[in-house]
């Protein structure tokens, strides 16, 4: 036995990809502090998007050696049933050309290793447990509000997928006083949460970003109603011990604490949290939980 324990083996190379809907951050990192490479590319089409993503890889593992697997955290609709004939594909969407695309399949046979796929919420939330705002919570939700909304649940130490996966961004919300008359953008459903409060929506109905917006603009709170509903919905199907809120939309200044102050207005005392300030909060590890997330579905595909 000699020698053992004298030499320490570096942890596994792990391929990350945050695969969002309108850009793909892309990343080779042995632990959350050891980030060897990162590119970020525009999603296009398939084809460019993958092969940009595989060409990154390729130049990564000439230069630091075999990747030992791939986490990847996607956008959605995408099918993560382990055993689904489509498991690795992107269900029917309205965006051009993704409509069926396999985002496993050419990472597993370029590499030869395995890949781990999951929602990039899931991948945030499970990131966020592991080394973030939620660390040591083992009932945590992460929400991103976006160009898009989505949200991923860790509960009792597992991430939930249910029969697809959930899409919290579609709830209904019950309309603000001030916002009766927009239609919402959701191409599905109109004035869902997503429909009414995704950047997108903001955009839409008053023409400028809501960090762009006075902070006495009525935009504010009503959006804030909008995101409070969703916390307390998932407070009253989830109990979660922390409900992280990321995405471009929460950068807005003073945005969070309106949500925190509207939940625990909605909330009325009912659900036993004593403080929801330290229930509702920010990423612990800003913009890198989607992409950290990705890692820890590597490293987890390979215990
Ligand atoms: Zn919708």
């Amino acid at each position: 036995m000699a020698g053992l324990g004298t030499q320490r083996s570096e942890p596994p190379l792990i391929g990350c990809i945050e695969g969002g809907g309108t850009k793909w951050n892309l990343a080779l990192a042995r632990d959350p502090q050891v980030i060897l490479a990162r590119e970020r590319v525009a999603t296009t089409s398939p084809e460019e998007t993958l092969g940009t993503a595989l060409a990154f890889f390729d130049r990564g593992a000439r230069e630091f050696g075999t990747i030992a697997a791939i986490g990847i955290g996607s956008f959605g609709p995408v099918d993560v049933r382990l055993g689904s004939p489509t498991w690795g594909r992107i269900m029917p969407t309205p965006k051009p050309g993704w409509a069926g695309a396999d985002i496993v399949g050419p990472f597993a046979a370029r590499f030869r290793c395995p890949v781990a796929l999951d929602t990039d919420v899931n991948a945030a939330a499970l990131a966020e447990s592991l080394w973030g705002a939620s660390k040591g919570c083992d009932s945590a939700v992460y929400v991103t509000v976006g160009t898009g909304i989505g949200g991923g649940a860790l509960v009792g130490g597992s991430l939930v997928h249910g029969f697809r996966h959930p899409e919290m961004g579609h709830v209904s919300v019950r309309r603000h006083a001030e916002d009766r008359a927009f239609a919402g953008v959701c191409p599905f459903h109109g004035d869902c949460l997503e429909g009414l409060a995704s950047g997108p929506a903001i955009k839409a109905r008053w023409g400028a970003s809501l960090s762009e917006l006075p902070r006495d603009h009525v935009g504010h709170a009503v959006i804030a109603s909008y995101l409070a509903q969703l916390a307390v919905m998932q407070i009253a199907l989830f109990s979660p011990q922390r409900i992280v809120f990321g995405g471009g939309v929460l950068a807005t200044p003073g945005l969070l604490s309106l949500i925190q102050e509207e939940a625990r207005r909605l909330s009325a005392g009912y659900f036993g949290y004593d403080d929801l300030s330290s229930v509702i909060v920010a990423p612990g590890l800003g913009d890198d939980a989607g992409v950290l997330g990705a890692l820890a579905l590597g490293q987890r595909i390979l215990v």
